[in-house]
Parts: C-alpha cells; sequence; structure tokens
C-alpha cells in the first residue's frame, strides 16, 4: 500500500468508530479503483462549514474493548502512520483544497501517553512546520496526562476522549480494562480545570478548544436516564458542548458479537432530550421516562413535557418568561427571543404573528393562548389540524 492508500484504508475505519460530524461529502476522493478517501461536513466551534478528514493514526491497539473491531487478538488489517509522514501528507491535501480540517485519532500502542504523544507530534508539525491554520479536533487518550492535556488544548480548535458508557458499572460491560474516572473522565476534568484557571490567550488561535464525548448506545443494558444523567453533568459541570451516542452494531469476533444493534429511534429521543438540557434550560428530572428509565418512542420528549404540563394549562404567551416559552413544541431558542421582542411592542392575538416570528404554529397551539384564548380554532381556519 502507498502512503495514499493507507490513509484511504484508515480513514475508511472511522465511518465505524465514530458517530461525530456523520454526513459524508458527496464528493469522495478517488485514490484507486478500488479505494475512496471519504470526507466529512462538520461545523467548527465557530460555526464554519469545514470538509473534514477523520482517521487514525493507527489502527492497532493493545486494549480488548468487547465491542471494537479494532480490539487486540482481532484478525484485522492494521497499518499505521509516523506523525511526520502523516502529517506532509494531510497537507497535500489540504493544499490541493480537498480538505479543510482534520480530526485524528488513534489506536493505543504503547500506552495512553505515547500514543497521545504521536497524536499531538503531528498535530505540532501540521500546526508549528507546515503553517496548518484550519480545523483540528484531537482525540485525547485514555491515560493521558495533564501536561499533555494541555499541550493539545494549544494545538486544537476540539477535544474529545469517548466515555463510551454512562458510568463505570456500565463501563466494565463494555471495556474493563479501561478506567471510567482515572483515565476517561480525568481528561474532560483537566480541560474544564485549564480553561477555567488560565488564560485563552494560551490556546489555539487565543481560543481554548470546545470539548465533546461519545457513548456507545445499548450495547452495557445502559438506560437512557443513565445516559442522560451524566449528558447533564457533562454540560453543567464541564461545559461540553455536545454529547454524541453511537448506536452499537455487533462486529464479528468480539464478545459481544451476538448482542443486538441499538435502536435508532432511541438515539433519536437521547438526541432531542440532549439538546433539551443543554439549549433549551430543562433539568432532567422534567423529561418523561417508562418504567425502564427509558424516554419513551413514540413521542419526542418536548412534546412529552408538554402534554403532562401545558395540555390542561396553556401558557399565555404575553406573559410567558424565556424559560416558559423554550418549554412550549414548536417554539426554539430563537423564536422565544423574537416573542420576547415583539411583545414589547404589541400585545400578540394571531398565530400568523407567531408564524412571522419563527414558531412553528402546529405543534405550538394545543400549549399556548394568546390574549387569554386557546388559538386551537384559528388552525382549523386555515385548513391545519391540530396537533
Ligand atoms: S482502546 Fe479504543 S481502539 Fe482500542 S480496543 Fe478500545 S475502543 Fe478499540
Amino acid at each position: 500500500m502507498d502512503a495514499f492508500e493507507t490513509l484511504c484504508h484508515l480513514a475508511g475505519e472511522m465511518d465505524w468508530e465514530s458517530d461525530e460530524e456523520r454526513t459524508p461529502c458527496s464528493t469522495a476522493i478517488p485514490a484507486s479503483k478500488e479505494r475512496h478517501l471519504v470526507l466529512y461536513h462538520a461545523q467548527t466551534p465557530q460555526g464554519k462549514s469545514v470538509r473534514l478528514l477523520k482517521t487514525l493514526l493507527s489502527s492497532a491497539c493493545e486494549r480488548d474493548c468487547f465491542y471494537c473491531p479494532f480490539r487486540a487478538g482481532r484478525d484485522r488489517a492494521r497499518a499505521t502512520f509516523r506523525p511526520e509522514e502523516f502529517a506532509r501528507l494531510f497537507i497535500q491535501l489540504y493544499q490541493a483544497g480537498l480538505a479543510d480540517g482534520l480530526f485524528l485519532s488513534s489506536g493505543l500502542v504503547g500506552g495512553g501517553m505515547r500514543t497521545q504523544d504521536k497524536l499531538m507530534d503531528a498535530a505540532e508539525i501540521l500546526r508549528h512546520k507546515l503553517d496548518f491554520r484550519g480545523y483540528i479536533h484531537l482525540k485525547l487518550m485514555p491515560g493521558a496526562e495533564k501536561d499533555q492535556v494541555l499541550r493539545a488544548m494549544q494545538l486544537a480548535d476540539r477535544v474529545s476522549i469517548n466515555l463510551e458508557a454512562p458510568n463505570a458499572q456500565r463501563l466494565a460491560q463494555l471495556a474493563p480494562h479501561k478506567g471510567f474516572f482515572d483515565e476517561l473522565l480525568q481528561p474532560l476534568q483537566w480541560v474544564e480545570q485549564i480553561r477555567r484557571s488560565q488564560p485563552a490567550q494560551q490556546g489555539w488561535q487565543g481560543r481554548w478548544p470546545s470539548t465533546v464525548t461519545q457513548f456507545v448506545l445499548g450495547a452495557a443494558g445502559e438506560s437512557d436516564r443513565e445516559l442522560l444523567q451524566t449528558t447533564e453533568w457533562l454540560f453543567r459541570s464541564l461545559r461540553l458542548s455536545r454529547a454524541y451516542y453511537s448506536p452499537f452494531r455487533p462486529v464479528p469476533d468480539t464478545p459481544l458479537e451476538n448482542a443486538p444493534p441499538a435502536d435508532l429511534l432511541r438515539q433519536r429521543r437521547l438526541y432531542q432530550a440532549s439538546f433539551l438540557l443543554r439549549d433549551y434550560g430543562f433539568r432532567l428530572s422534567e423529561l418523561s421516562f417508562d418504567a425502564d428509565a427509558n424516554l419513551p418512542l413514540e413521542i419526542d420528549p418536548k412534546k412529552a413535557y408538554a402534554e403532562h404540563n401545558l395540555r390542561q394549562a396553556p401558557l399565555e404567551i404575553n406573559r410567558a418568561s424565556l424559560s416558559q416559552l423554550l418549554r412550549v413544541p414548536g417554539i426554539g431558542p430563537k423564536g422565544a427571543q423574537s416573542i420576547l421582542k415583539a411583545r414589547r411592542e404589541r400585545r400578540l392575538s394571531d398565530l400568523s404573528q407567531l408564524q412571522k416570528l419563527g414558531v412553528e404554529i402546529q405543534r405550538a397551539a394545543p400549549y399556548v393562548l394568546l390574549n387569554g384564548r386557546r388559538p386551537l380554532h384559528q388552525l382549523s381556519f386555515w385548513g391545519l389540524n391540530p396537533a
């Protein structure tokens, strides 16, 4: 394999690894008849759209996580780049206008510290030798040290480590040789400690990187409540930007090869709930769970909240606070702000006024009052059925 084919091989492995930024670009780069280098659309923390190369530096690994195709001892072709070799290859793609950003991870070889050093060597060569100023998302390795985390934060726009499970008991069922607190959670905590205690000017381009994490969904018997409890804590205590729920898919020749794949509707409900926690000011205690502590699949979590709390006691749009408005289906953060602004000038009495402010009126109408009146009849006016 030449270097470009090696890159196609390693980048192809990421299709399995990560749920993050998973939308492949429509234009894959042909490398040979058999291989294509697939890039991904991604948004930087500043909201800029980039074509992201997602790859491993090495697909060899000395750990034996139960769900993972790269686990040690599994019969699989492996490939490894040296940091300088990889950095020079990536910069060729960048200079050819084919990729604007990089997501770099690796299997563990020689321990977490040594592997982390290799990832950072590649990033450092890109930043300081090859003058790459574009987006880098750098993985933190289980067992990385605090000074390595700081160094990663000085090179990357985003850093992450996959917690894989919501707590130590669940992780033991997935990856018994990973330490939940000392190897996985600790690096995320260091990131936040550094962000709070050291000036952001020390970060790459004067900013500290954002952080994300990923859970394997559905492989350890974990409930949605467990996942969202940890997610809520990460949002509030460590200012995590996003939690990803990567649906478990059984991999042949692993201890979990006979376990069923995760339900994609469950993944969707979890994302909806996590956005309520992150962007809408919801607390975990406001979400509805079934007897197994899972989100109901048949209803989206915001609608479930509204059915329990607003159906019989609709909210007066002209008096509601921002936090109350954000609890109405069909009203997002922008719409809520627009309502508050518009209310300063006039009373809102008509669904068409709400629609102009960005509200999905069909979803909102069953749960609100406009000037003391339920607006449901207005929907049928327009031939729309109340939700
Ligand atoms: S450490 Fe990462 S790459 Fe290695 S087996 Fe575990 S999940 Fe897979």
